[in-house]
């Protein structure tokens, strides 16, 4: 059943879900979700290879359905956004990520940067920055200590508004990373025209840094002329000792994948914090 429900997901074309008694479904279930509170946030580790610190966490928005079990973020994300739900998940996402990490913050002292997934749907409406506003106010957590993680066809998708949207935030203090990179058309260029100072390297580059020379010397140039600009790198995806090893040889400062830590409640991911910074 599951394994049916899956490969119809997965085998839609980019727009045609909602066509499907099966895709009609995940539809209102997903509304359900959202009205009865029911998506959930894991954290991820994000780590300075230098400091060898976790110095940051990014929230992946997670949905156990009731019948079907743990649905694949990709797949509800683009249901949320093909059916006009993403301004309400992504701001319970959000709203969720900043209440935890405040509450840590008040009973441990931590603070951390916490990244988020914003899609270029959210960005583009002119209401996110003030609510997004109102989700701090409400919460406690700060602007400064907040990553907003777009991906450059998005942006490049919705345009002006959602460019406006991001120098504004950038403004009140914002942090912004291009999600992905080196997965889309014209990455460099776009470097220029975003108010960004993270690159997020995509973890499909990761995965052939290792077995290829060509791929490595990429690598390399890329974490070189990000420096050049000031611009802070993650690497994605970063799985094996031997990338950890190649990563800190080229001097990328900052690794995330499941070598440091898998998405997990924050319960789980908080005693990394500890250890890493002790150890
Ligand atoms: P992403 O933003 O690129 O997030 C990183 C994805 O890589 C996550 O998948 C994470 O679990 C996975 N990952 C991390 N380390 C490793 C590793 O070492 N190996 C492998 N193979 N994978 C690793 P996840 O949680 O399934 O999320 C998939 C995508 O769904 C995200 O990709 C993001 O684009 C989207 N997403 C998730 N939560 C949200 C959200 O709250 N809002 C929005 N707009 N998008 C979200
Ligand atoms: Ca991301
Ligand atoms: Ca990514
Ligand atoms: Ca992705």
């Amino acid at each position: 059943d599951l394994a049916l429900y899956t490969a119809k997901a997965a085998g839609r074309g980019r727009c045609e879900l909602g066509a499907g008694r099966v895709a009609s479904d995940l539809v209102a279930d997903l509304t359900a979700a959202l009205d009865a509170g029911d998506i959930t946030v894991h954290f991820q580790p994000i780590v300075d290879l230098l400091a060898d610190a976790v110095v940051g966490v990014e929230a992946l928005a997670r949905w156990t359905h009731p019948e079907r079990g743990p649905i694949r973020p990709d797949e509800f994300i683009a249901v949320a956004e093909q059916h006009g739900l993403m301004p309400r998940l992504g701001e319970q996402v959000f709203r969720s990520a900043c209440s935890q990490l405040a509450e840590l913050h008040a009973t441990t002292g931590r603070r951390m940067r916490l990244g988020v997934n914003v899609s270029g749907r959210e960005l583009s409406d002119p209401t996110y920055p003030q609510r997004i506003r109102t989700v701090l106010a409400e919460t406690g957590w700060r602007a400064q200590e907040t990553v907003l993680e777009v991906t450059e066809s998005l942006v490049e998708a919705e345009s002006s508004t959602a460019v406006a949207a991001l120098h504004e935030l950038r403004a009140l203090g914002f942090g912004v990373a291009i999600d992905d990179f080196g997965t889309g058309y014209s990455s460099l260029s776009r470097l220029d025209t975003l108010p960004s100072a993270i690159l997020k390297l995509d973890s499909s580059f990761i995965a052939t840094v290792a077995s290829s020379e060509r791929r490595a010397t990429m690598l390399r140039s890329i974490v070189g002329m990000a420096h050049v600009l000031g611009l802070d790198v993650v690497a994605e995806g970063v799985e094996t000792a031997e990338q950890d090893a190649l990563l800190r040889s080229i001097g990328c400062r900052f690794g995330q994948g499941y070598l440091y830590g898998r998405p997990a409640p924050l319960a789980d991911v908080a005693p990394l914090f500890e250890r890493r910074s002790e150890e």
